[in-house]
């Protein structure tokens, strides 16, 4: 079995639903899971959707119908309004959507998120099974919330393993040749819907095939393959073809956005290759990870931008020492505020991370109680995998370079 993940941009509309149906035309010996996201930018409309029903926004039902219109123009392109079975369903699932957002919310707001967002991809996988059923006639439709059991961490699934691989095991002798189920989904023992966490659909591949010993693993992509460098801040960029577990998790771990960072090691565990490809280019072979080894053959730059730089003393120049390391860390954990890369000194301990307007306040605030507090924002971070000092010299032209950790092969610096 090999299992494909096609993310938002490989089916934002019709002709590109068409399209994931020309790639699958090209692999006809092979048994294929095919994992798909929401829609373009669904996920987002639907995390909007959220706020809206929280909120009481009067344009709730407005946003809803922007969303029900994007998917039912799709489906009109790919099948002329004939299939009518097809339409009645499509309208039922919107209609199950309008009940989960009338009224008042009846779980948290985490909760209520993941009943809500989780829509996106069960509508994205009815619209492309359907049309995957008119070219390829055994192709099944599969919800993927009967395999994979999380716990009730709410937006961040975690995932039980054990009981996943059993159900997988149980359920796999009823899937097709191509079966179409939802990445980004999973379900609680209460049969509740979680999410694992957003751009979370490559990581429900590895889960997948680690649980039915795939094959391989491809993830279809709007690049070419694995980068050294974002497009978006840089003008020349190689496209990498062999890369061993190692680097790539190194990478993603690191914030490289072409591979979502679960979703190697459960690859690496059982030696399951991961291609990365291009759905505008099947003919070309993009990248392969895998155990083979495969020295880079340049450097890797990863950009963060929108970061901020907090440096954290105690009150009583004293110095920062294991407990204080205990509580910072505690406390970060415990609001959810993720550590980009950080530094210790004999009284201040640096740490860098993701701008956010909601979190950022009650976190200085919280460790004021103990500490002095001085923070820098809009700063970038940039990681080089691989580095030098010609690559280091070249980032930093024009920048105060306001933090530098170096471990053998990679540096990390903060700059304004
Ligand atoms: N649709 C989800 C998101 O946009 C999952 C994914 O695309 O991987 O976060
Ligand atoms: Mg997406």
């Amino acid at each position: 079995m090999k299992v494909f993940k096609f993310g938002g941009a490989s089916v934002k509309d019709a002709n590109a639903v068409r399209n994931v149906a020309r790639i699958l035309s090209l692999f006809p010996e092979d048994r294929i899971l095919v994992v798909v996201s929401a829609m373009g930018k669904t996920t987002n409309a639907l995390e909007k959707l959220t706020e809206a029903f929280f909120g009481k926004w009067e344009k709730k039902g407005e946003m809803l119908k922007e969303i029900r219109d994007f998917h039912f123009s799709i489906a009109r392109d790919l099948f002329g309004g004939e299939e009518t079975l097809f339409f009645t369903e499509l309208h039922n699932t919107f209609a199950e959507l309008e009940w989960e957002i009338e009224g008042e919310p009846e779980h948290s707001f985490d909760q209520v998120y993941d009943q809500i967002v989780s829509f996106g991809e069960v509508i994205s996988t009815r619209i492309v099974h359907a049309y995957l059923r008119q070219q390829f006639k055994d192709a099944m439709w599969w919800d993927v919330r009967d395999w994979i059991r999380t716990d009730e961490t709410w937006r961040e699934g975690k995932v039980d393993w054990e009981l996943t691989a059993e159900r997988i095991s149980s359920g796999l002798s009823g899937t097709g040749r191509i079966t179409v189920t939802q990445g980004f989904l999973g379900s609680t023992a209460e049969n509740f819907t979680t999410t694992l966490g957003r751009e979370g659909s490559d990581y429900t591949a590895a889960i997948l095939a680690w649980c039915m010993d795939a094959e391989s693993v491809t993830i279809w992509k709007d690049v070419p393959g694995v980068l050294n460098a974002d497009p978006k801040w840089f003008d020349h960029t190689v496209l990498i073809d062999r890369l061993t577990y190692q680097d790539a998790i190194e990478l993603s771990y690191y914030g490289a956005t072409v591979i979502h960072p679960k979703t190697l090691k459960p690859l690496q565990n059982k030696g399951i290759p991961l291609y990365v490809r291009s759905f505008m280019d099947p003919s070309q072979p993009g990248t392969a990870i895998s155990a083979e080894p495969a020295p880079l053959p340049i450097p890797c730059f990863i950009f963060k931008v929108n970061q901020v730089l907090i440096s954290i003393s105690p009150k009583d120049f004293s110095f920062i020492v294991e407990e204080n390391l205990r509580d910072i860390f505690d406390l970060f954990s415990r609001m959810g505020v993720h550590i980009n890369t950080m530094q210790n000194s004999a009284i201040s301990f640096s740490v860098c991370i993701q701008a956010d307007a909601r979190k950022l306040p009650d976190l200085i605030q919280a460790l004021h109680r103990k500490y002095r507090v001085l923070y820098n924002e809009n700063v970038e971070l940039v990681t080089i995998r691989y580095y030098n000092q010609e690559t280091i010299d070249r980032v930093t032209v024009g920048k105060q370079i306001l933090l530098e950790v170096k471990s053998r092969y990679t540096v990390q610096m903060v700059m304004k």
